[in-house]
């Protein structure tokens, strides 16, 4: 059991530091600037250490324990893309200093530019927006500017499978287009007769549809050149949710499979800490086709400041761009990360975590496939989707069997997501995990598929050792409470 946290251990007096001899004359400090109303904490330097180690040591985290966040992609983040993002060169860096003072950090942007577009199969990258529902954002609008530099002014339907992360609707309504719903058949592809039915009927109106491949069920789609197809026959462009690339990397190329646009999210596939909202980098690959609606700046050669193999690197914005998207250079920490996970790993290390991260999702299924309904039961990518309920222990939800899972020190999957599964509990066990920690954790499922039945109550309850227990989940998203505030 954790003790309680306790925030008000200020007592008069107590201090954690002690300054060394003025030897200089004390000067009076400037009026107003001296709040004594300020009540500071006073406490002894080890209260002080105490209270912050205790703080962190209250977080789950991957350098904790397993994470398996299905979609989330929450690998273990290799230490040396924080040594190379501190420093000095990268890290006190400010926006407003002139190109020419900056050129190393733009030759890294203008590599990884060149890296994402190589590992994509596009024609241009943009590192501008901030992550990936803001990638997606971006995308849209330009396939919306694609058709409107034609003149074709009446598109406005953009399809999207029902197993869609909520974030596709909301960017197709965002850029003040309509997000029209195609179903998925029985084996988690989507429904190729409904998906031509919906292209025919809307064919002069579409403006694409937002694929995710691997989906959200961590399944590839078995008609995908037929889906590709369909809709550029109808005037449409493909749009891809690039979520789940860490399926992908060095074995297929979206570009190559007939996507127009596809968003990256370098804080999942390219290994930078994320959670808890923030940083990401959600950068937009485009097609020839696309690639001159990219939002600015974009960072290019200038062959006339360049001399010999020195190459300058300036930044430009495309003929037809859509414009910025994002202050300044977009999230330079989290590109420099992205950057050096990609140079540590080479080629073929990227290949390997796309085969790891596969076989990892596999292992893990086919443990406890016989326990966990798993409604969609193929070969997975990353990860899969079981249900996390029981015919035998009817009170049993998958929220129940996600708070235990802390009981047994693992951070519980994603659930009640995707939605076209009942109770879904999606398992993405990442790359960096090792078959001893994917038995535990599969041990630790088939347990509590036992307790689920004998002692269903110390589910409902559950967590039991966690510092808080079940939360408002809604008010603790709305409402907040960062700082504290003395009393
Ligand atoms: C995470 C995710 C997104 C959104 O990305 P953010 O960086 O969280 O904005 C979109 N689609 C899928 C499938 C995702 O997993």
């Amino acid at each position: 059991m954790i003790e309680p946290l306790i925030f008000e251990i200020s007592r008069p007096g107590r201090c954690a530091t002690s300054l060394p001899e003025l030897d200089v004359e004390p000067a009076e400090l400037p009026a107003g600037l001296v709040r004594e109303e300020l009540s500071l904490p006073e406490v002894s330097e080890a209260d002080l250490i105490r209270h912050y180690t205790r703080l962190s040591q209250l977080n789950y985290a991957v350098d904790t324990g397993f994470y398996p966040l299905g979609s989330c992609t929450m690998k273990y983040n290799p230490k040396i893309n924080e040594e190379v993002a501190r420093l000095p060169g990268f890290a006190r860096l400010h926006p407003y200093q002139d190109v020419e003072t900056v050129q190393g950090a733009l030759f890294l942007m203008y590599s990884l530019q060149a890296f994402l577009q190589e590992i994509g199969g596009f024609a241009g990258v943009s590192l501008q927006p901030a992550a990936g529902a803001h990638g997606e954002l971006t995308g849209v609008l330009m396939m919306r500017a694609y058709h409107l530099d034609r003149g074709d002014v009446a598109r406005d339907v953009v399809l999207v499978p029902d197993s869609a992360h909520g974030t596709n609707p909301a960017s197709i309504s965002m850029s003040g287009l309509r997000a029209v719903e195609v179903p998925s058949d029985e084996r988690g592809n989507v429904d190729l007769e409904t998906l031509a039915a919906a292209c025919r009927e809307h064919s002069d109106h579409l403006v694409g549809m937002m694929l995710t491949n691997p989906n959200t069920l961590g399944l590839f789609d078995e008609h995908l050149a037929e889906i590709v197809a369909l809709v550029h026959e109808h005037g449409g462009l493909m749009y891809g949710d690039g979520a789940n690339m860490n399926a992908l990397l060095g074995i297929t190329r979206p570009g190559d499979l007939g996507f127009d646009v596809l968003h990256y999210n370098l804080h999942k596939t390219f290994s930078t800490p994320h959670g808890g909202g923030g940083p990401g980098s959600g950068p937009v690959g485009a097609s020839s086709a696309l690639v001159d609606f990219l939002p600015g700046p974009i960072v290019a050669i200038d062959p006339e400041r360049s001399e010999g193999d020195d190459p300058f690197f300036a930044l430009i914005n495309p003929p037809k761009s859509i414009g910025r998207v994002k202050s300044f250079y977009g999230h330079f920490g989290v590109m420099v990360r992205a950057y050096t996970y990609i140079r540590m790993l080479g080629a073929e290390g990227l290949r390997r975590v796309a085969e790891y991260a596969v076989l990892n999702g596999n292992y893990l299924m086919s443990q406890i496939k016989d326990v966990y309904h798993v409604p969609y039961d193929r070969t997975c990518m990353h990860e899969f989707v079981c249900e996390g309920r029981f015919p035998d222990a009817p009170g049993v939800r998958a929220l129940d069997i996600a708070k235990r899972l802390i009981d047994y020190g693992f951070h519980p999957p994603t659930n009640y997501f995707p939605l076209i599964v009942h109770e879904a509990l999606m398992i993405e066990p990442t790359e960096t995990e090792s078959k001893e920690t994917l038995d535990r954790f599969a041990e630790a499922l088939l347990k509590i598929a036992q307790e689920a039945r004998t002692d269903p109550a110390l589910l409902h309850q559950a967590p039991h050792n966690a510092p808080l227990r079940r939360l408002d989940e809604v008010r603790a998203a709305k409402e907040l409470i960062l700082r504290w505030q003395p009393e």
